[in-house]
């Protein structure tokens, strides 16, 4: 580590703003600066929510005397060396803004030690004043000292927050970088009080139980994702864990955080029809990109990038994503909860043994030995998860009672119907042919002005989504077919529900973002509505069908199909236990 002052030339590119905004800013950059320098230890400890004192000691490599003297300069900067250095940045700052940026609106004290140094050398800046450097007693590693933050510039202390908000930006700050270097050991107090304490760990989800705690970490399941130079990890909710805003979404690109539209919006798609409108998934995405394929000295905090192919990159985590979804479908872990729920606290554990045969489970009678003998051994090891169950009835003529290898399973008839009718039409959508059915005595819809002239533009569309209609006078059309998967009735609502969806998209580019939604309409339209009673073949059918398609845990508008109540759970309600 050697600092040196950037050039002129190289200074100005640099992304210039206001690199100290809060407490948590500073708390920020000082750890970003102990990780750069290999750090394993990181305490933290702040004073009235850091507007009184912020201390943050490492255990890193240090500043020999004439580096820690060049540190709190403008500009000054050990992390880039050549111009080009500013296109592949490896480390998390680059700028040598921090520290004098901080020395310039605090009394700021900095400790470092480097390994071969006989003694550690103190330097004190206030208020953007320098002062002399002298020997002191310390460990190898740094200890910086704010005090006083923005004591010289009052207006910016007046746009402090009240102190329990700057504190939690500060936990947020320290929890963020965390989840990124789960190695490393971070320990946050506040007056004297430890808030956290995360000491290092070999695996990133020993991390998510430090810092999310049990509750949270359990509902997420790693995935691990690869295309060419483009990788993607982390941890995710399966789609019945949710919440009401995105607080439990953070994405990181080659382990810096940061607030990325195109990636939480990735993120979204790839959850798609799994959420209802308006709930978040819980999500740490680590997405790995090559250095130079990724610009990250576009914001003065670092806090937002610019990606060079910034479509490829939504799209494969959008796939990343996807896939790790349906693998968690096809498989769920004894952590996937089938209770949807906004608020965490409801959120009860059950489990989904895809892999536990139903017949060895004690709910579940023996078969006769004749079952056995007659039952080939591949069609065996196919039962999924909803033929193994046992159909009990329906009850309210909407919910199918079934005994789960689990305990007590309650199935939505017509949300599972509606999934069942949509994947099945996103695969014929998919195969590029949905399958229509012609009406032998068409039906006829009337329509205002406005939507006939919708109608005329988007005929072509409207027959991708297997409905072939014609003109019939002035302003009706003739349905002529409709999509196989409709049962027989009157289609006109139908139709006039497309005509409607499809009004709000207008260009052909957002009908594929927005297909999903109308693939939906019609799956809605396909099923067997409430109250009505169903035959025992008929929910056999209905299991068997949920158990051929992907995502079978949840409607597309994203509420349960499933919810399942365990032998604890039923024991707990019983009282039986505690
Ligand atoms: P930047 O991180 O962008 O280089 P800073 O102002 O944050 O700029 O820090 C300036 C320089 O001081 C760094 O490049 C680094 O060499 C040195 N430095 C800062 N903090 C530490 C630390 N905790 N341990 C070792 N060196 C540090
Ligand atoms: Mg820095």
């Amino acid at each position: 580590m050697k600092i040196q002052i950037l050039s002129e030339e190289m200074a100005s590119r640099i992304a210039a703003g206001e690199v100290v905004e809060r407490p948590a800013s500073a708390v920020k950059e000082l750890i970003e600066n102990s990780l750069d320098a290999s750090a394993t230890e990181i305490f933290i400890s702040v004073e009235k929510s850091g507007t009184s004192s912020i201390r943050v000691s490492d255990n890193g490599e240090g500043m020999a005397p004439e580096d820690l003297n060049l540190a709190v300069e403008r500009h000054a900067t050990s992390k880039l060396k050549v111009d080009e250095d500013l296109f592949r940045i490896a480390t998390l700052g680059f700028r040598g803004e921090a520290l004098p940026s901080i020395g310039s609106v605090s009394k700021l004290q900095v400790v470092s030690r480097s390994p071969n140094a006989p003694t550690a050398q103190k330097l004190c800046v206030e208020g953007g004043k320098k002062g002399e450097m002298l020997p002191t007693a310390a460990a190898v590693g740094t200890s910086i000292e704010i005090k006083d933050i923005f004591f010289n510039t009052p207006a910016r202390r007046k746009f402090l927050k009240a102190p329990a908000t700057e504190l939690s930006h500060i936990c947020d700050a320290v929890n963020r970088m965390a989840l990124a270097y789960p190695g490393v050991h971070f320990r946050l107090e506040h007056d004297g009080r430890t808030v956290a304490d995360y000491v290092s760990v070999n695996d990133g989800q020993d991390r998510l139980y430090q810092v999310f705690g049990r509750e949270i970490a359990k509902g997420l399941a790693a995935f691990d994702w690869r295309q060419g130079e483009l990788a993607a990890h982390g941890f995710l909710s399966s789609a019945p864990l949710s919440f009401p805003n995105a607080r439990y979404l953070y994405t990181f690109v080659n382990r810096r955080y940061v607030r990325d539209k195109v990636l939480t919006h990735a993120v979204l798609q790839g959850y798609e029809t799994l959420l209802m409108k308006g709930q978040y998934p819980a999500v740490v995405l680590f997405l790995q990109v090559p250095f130079g394929e990724v610009d990250v000295n576009v914001h003065p905090a670092k806090f937002e990038v610019r990606f060079r192919r910034q479509s490829d990159v939504h799209e494969a985590v959008a796939r990343a994503i996807r896939q790790a979804l349906r693998q968690e479908a096809k498989e769920p872990g004894p952590r996937s909860g089938a209770i949807s729920s906004s608020s965490f606290s409801g959120v009860r554990e059950v489990a989904l043994p895809y892999g536990l045969s139903a017949r060895t489970a004690p709910d579940n009678p023996a078969p006769t030995y004749g079952n056995v003998f007659t039952l080939p051994p591949r069609a065996a090891a196919q039962e999924g998860f909803y033929s193994s169950m046992r159909v009990l009835g329906q009850i309210l003529g909407c919910y199918l009672v079934c005994a789960s290898s689990q305990g007590l399973a309650l199935i939505d008839q017509h949300a599972a119907h509606e999934r069942v009718a949509f994947e099945k039409l996103r695969r014929q959508m998919d195969a590029g042919k949905v399958a229509m059915q012609n009406l032998l005595i068409p039906q006829t819809v009337r329509l205002s002005a406005g939507e006939m002239m919708l109608l005329e533009q988007k005929l072509d569309v409207l027959r991708r989504f297997g409905f072939d209609l014609e003109p019939f006078g002035p302003d009706t059309y003739a349905i002529h077919s409709v999509p196989a998967l409709l049962p027989e009735g009157d289609y006109s609502q139908v139709v006039r529900q497309m005509v409607a969806d499809l009004a709000e998209v207008d260009t052909s580019s957002k009908l594929r973002e927005h297909l999903e939604d109308r693939l939906a309409t019609i799956a809605c339209h396909s099923v067997i509505r409430a109250n009505r009673m169903l035959e025992m073949d008929e929910m056999r059918a209905l299991l068997s069908d949920l158990d051929q398609i992907d995502f079978a845990t949840q409607c597309p508008h994203g509420r349960p199909v499933l919810i399942e109540i365990s032998r604890d759970e039923l024991e707990r309600m019983f009282k039986r236990v505690l």
